[in-house]
């Protein structure tokens, strides 16, 4: 991740820090290679719009910092505003007073919630917490029995419907091809919560259907999933790969859902790095988690200057 943003930056940043004074000149030509590094990497436009005002507004204005020369205050400048646009701080899940608290997972089918579901019930186990796994995701026939194999990985029990209502005897479900959902996805969640609350479960993870296009019929399930299970986390579950799309579609989840925040998924694939970049300041929300691999236990709390560091190291 980030390897050719973080090599084009660092080589702005050498020819800057080459001089000894900045000039209005020097400034606007770092600012433009900056402005086509983040666009290279596939940064949402508004996003660089924003990023590169800022930090125009920022270097240009009254900040004298005695300690460091020019160049330096610009690369400092730089990494405040790229900490800001990854979310500021780290923030933590909102666990709720009176458990169980509901966690909802939203985002498109293969953007990683059904794995991501597993690592964090296995995260969560691990800090003492008693978690339940809902299976959600009605849509298609195999999404229930993986999350119930990532549920036997992460050792932690999966609230599913009667498989007889889910499934049925159709071929065209059985072959994995079917569109006809079997029970309702809403009433499904909000049974898992029941269950957890009568059985002492402190945490619901709820794992919902996706699609390969924003679909609002998929919009409006989830939004009835977050009212009805009174939701205290709805985390809107990115491909990091996903590239300049991710924009669209995180806004059309921020508007449709409702989301309180992201999880970042892939981080380790080559991925340019433009979803991680856009996403906290097109939804607005912050990002949790960043999940790092296939595995359990491939999942990380996002920090924003960790990020930012990595990117300007
Ligand atoms: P869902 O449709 O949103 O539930 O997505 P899945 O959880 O089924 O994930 C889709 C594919 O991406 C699967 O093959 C996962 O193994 C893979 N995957 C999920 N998260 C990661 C990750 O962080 N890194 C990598 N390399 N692969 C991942």
């Amino acid at each position: 991740m980030f390897t050719s943003l973080s090599d084009r930056l660092t080589l702005t940043f050498k020819n800057l820090k080459r001089k000894g004074t900045v000039t209005e000149s020097d400034l606007n030509a770092t600012i433009r290679d900056i402005r086509l590094a983040l666009l290279d990497a596939d940064v949402a436009l508004p996003v660089v719009k924003q990023f590169t005002q800022r930090i125009r507004d920022r270097a240009l204005g009254a900040e004298v910092h005695q300690a460091l020369n020019p160049a330096q205050q610009v690369v400092k400048i730089v990494n405040e505003e790229l900490v800001e646009i990854l979310g500021g701080s780290t923030r933590r899940l909102n666990l709720a007073k009176n458990p169980p608290t509901v966690i909802m997972l939203a985002g498109l089918q293969g953007s990683g919630k059904t794995t991501f579901a597993g690592k964090l019930a296995h995260l969560l186990k691990g800090e003492g917490h008693t978690p339940l796994l809902v299976a959600a995701d009605l849509q298609r026939p195999n999404a229930v029995t993986q999350l119930e194999v990532v549920g036997e990985r992460a050792g932690v029990p999966v609230f599913a419907p009667e498989r007889g209502n889910v499934f049925g005897h159709d071929a065209a479900l059985e072959s994995g091809e079917g569109t006809r959902s079997f029970g309702d996805p809403v009433d499904v969640a909000v049974e898992g919560v029941e269950e957890a609350r009568r059985k002492g479960y402190d945490v619901v993870i709820i794992d919902t259907a996706g699609r390969l296009a924003v679909d609002v019929d998929l919009m409006r399930q989830a939004s009835d999933i977050r009212i009805e299970t009174g939701a205290h986390e709805v985390l809107f579950v990115i491909d990091a790969m996903i590239g300049q799309a991710a924009v669209e579609t995180a806004k059309a989840f921020a508007d449709g859902v409702g989301i309180t925040g992201s999880v970042l998924t892939k981080l380790d694939g080559d991925a340019r790095g433009g979803a991680a970049l856009s996403v906290a300041t097109v939804t607005g929300q912050p990002i949790l988690f960043a999940s790092t691999g296939e595995g359990v236990k491939d999942i990380e709390t996002f920090h924003p200057d960790r990020m930012a560091s990595r990117i300007l190291d």
